[in-house]
């Protein structure tokens, strides 16, 4: 099978190939160790989107769903299945820099608000990349300005009205930051409580026009969602042996309980 055909069977239909050679490398020492199996000749970048039409709450949108590394090891499962050759696949552990391999491959444009916008499926997605040992013909790069002409940040400037902290111009400000931070301070505790979110935030997402709320059509994501948090969920994630299959457990129980405290 060929891989655009699996991903296409996959409901993925926003990606493109890319001679190794023209990404930039972001982790040398990745780099290396994926020589040792094969030299990377191809690569396909691809877009998951996320998001399921839903009211904002105290979660945001990307960590309702379970664990998106999950879904690639799972896509990565099925592929090895069915295509006829060996690969790596990644999301964000990735030895290159995925937002710069989608921009170049045509699948977004970076906006105001530092994210990567896809013109169908808006900033709802995460980037994954499919490489391969092998020179192919890369038909994708033909197109790319015409994938180019449906993306755009239109710098309307909403998501820096959106942002109450000033987050989009320093992290350091940035909800988001803020509310998966191990330790913090008074100052940043009153943040969290004025964002009213126990985790992540969508402010700058949710405001901009380029969103226009096409749902994923990947049942992972569609799938085993939480809505909000709050004490019970999060003990009965625990309990059940669910809470690390979570894009927040990386951070612990701990951290979320906290943030649901200082929301009450
Ligand atoms: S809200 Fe406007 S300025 Fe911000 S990323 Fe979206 S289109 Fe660009
Ligand atoms: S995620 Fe929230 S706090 Fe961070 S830049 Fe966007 S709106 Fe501002």
């Amino acid at each position: 099978m060929k891989i655009a055909e699996f991903l296409k069977s996959e409901n993925i239909f926003e990606f493109a190939l890319l001679p190794y050679s023209s990404l930039k490398i972001t982790d040398l020492r990745r780099n290396e160790r994926m020589k040792e199996r094969f030299e990377v000749k191809s690569a396909v970048v691809f877009l998951m989107p996320y998001y399921v039409e839903e009211e904002k709450t105290n979660l945001s949108r990307y960590a309702r769903s379970r664990d998106y590394h999950l879904y690639i090891k799972e896509l990565s499962a099925r592929a090895e299945k069915v295509l006829d050759c060996d690969f790596f696949c990644f999301a964000d552990t990735s030895p290159v820099d995925e937002v710069g391999a989608a921009i170049l491959s045509g699948l977004g444009c970076v906006g105001v608000n530092g994210l990567i916008i896809n013109r169908r499926y808006g900033s709802y997605v995460f980037i994954g990349e499919f490489f391969f040992p092998f020179d192919v013909d890369h038909p994708f790069f033909e197109g790319i300005e015409k994938r180019r002409a449906g993306e755009r940040c239109i710098s309307c400037g909403a998501c820096v009205k959106a942002c109450k902290t000033g987050g989009i111009f320093n992290r350091e400000l940035c909800v988001s930051c803020i509310n998966q931070k191990k330790k913090i301070t008074d100052a940043e505790a009153e943040i969290i409580k004025a964002s009213g979110l126990a985790w992540g935030c969508d402010e700058c997402q949710e405001i901009c026009p380029m969103n226009h709320g096409e749902e994923t059509p990947i049942e992972f994501f569609r799938n085993n969602r939480i809505l909000s948090l709050d004490r019970e969920t999060v003990e009965g994630l625990v309990e059940s042996g669910e809470f690390q299959a979570r894009a927040f457990a990386w951070r612990g129980e701990g951290v979320l309980l906290r943030n649901i405290d200082i929301l009450k």
